[in-house]
């Protein structure tokens, strides 16, 4: 289930995009972002294929830079990485993680208002850019 469901700005063209923001503990998963097009690709811990070992450098925060290589490459041509980050969908910007606490704690504040935003991308929450995401994709 969505955290929450809402529109973020881009600090570069300003354009708005739709993002939902996710906690990978309560999806019993972690993610990566894509380093061409900033795609989402979400790893359920529970699937078989997942490496056990890396179970616990990963789970419900961003892969382990060890788990990339277990990882197929997005439809982009470009890999899934611990280091990568979210892109504005119009102008192909890699998004501050620091000025999305503009956006994303607003659109939590109602729900929470002491809730603070984690100033990165490899923390509990990750978030899906206008839907481009990836489930599973494991080689
Ligand atoms: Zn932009
Ligand atoms: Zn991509």
């Amino acid at each position: 289930m969505p955290l929450v469901n809402s529109v973020g700005t881009c600090e570069e063209c300003h354009k708005m995009f739709e993002f939902t923001l996710f906690h990978s503990g309560v999806t019993n998963s972690c993610y990566a972002y894509c380093e061409g097009c900033g795609t989402t690709a979400i790893l359920d811990i529970s699937d078989g294929r997942f490496p056990l070992e890396l179970v616990k450098f990963s789970a419900y925060k961003v892969i382990a830079p060890d788990l990339e290589r277990h990882l197929k490459p997005c439809a982009c041509g470009a890999r899934f990485t611990a280091r990568a980050a979210p892109q504005c969908p119009h102008c192909r910007q890699v998004l501050s993680a620091a000025k999305a606490a503009q956006y994303v704690e607003r659109s939590v504040a109602k729900g929470s208002p002491n809730w603070r935003w984690q100033m990165s991308w490899s923390g509990n929450y990750y978030i899906v850019i206008e839907g481009r995401q990836i489930r599973n994709n494991f080689k």
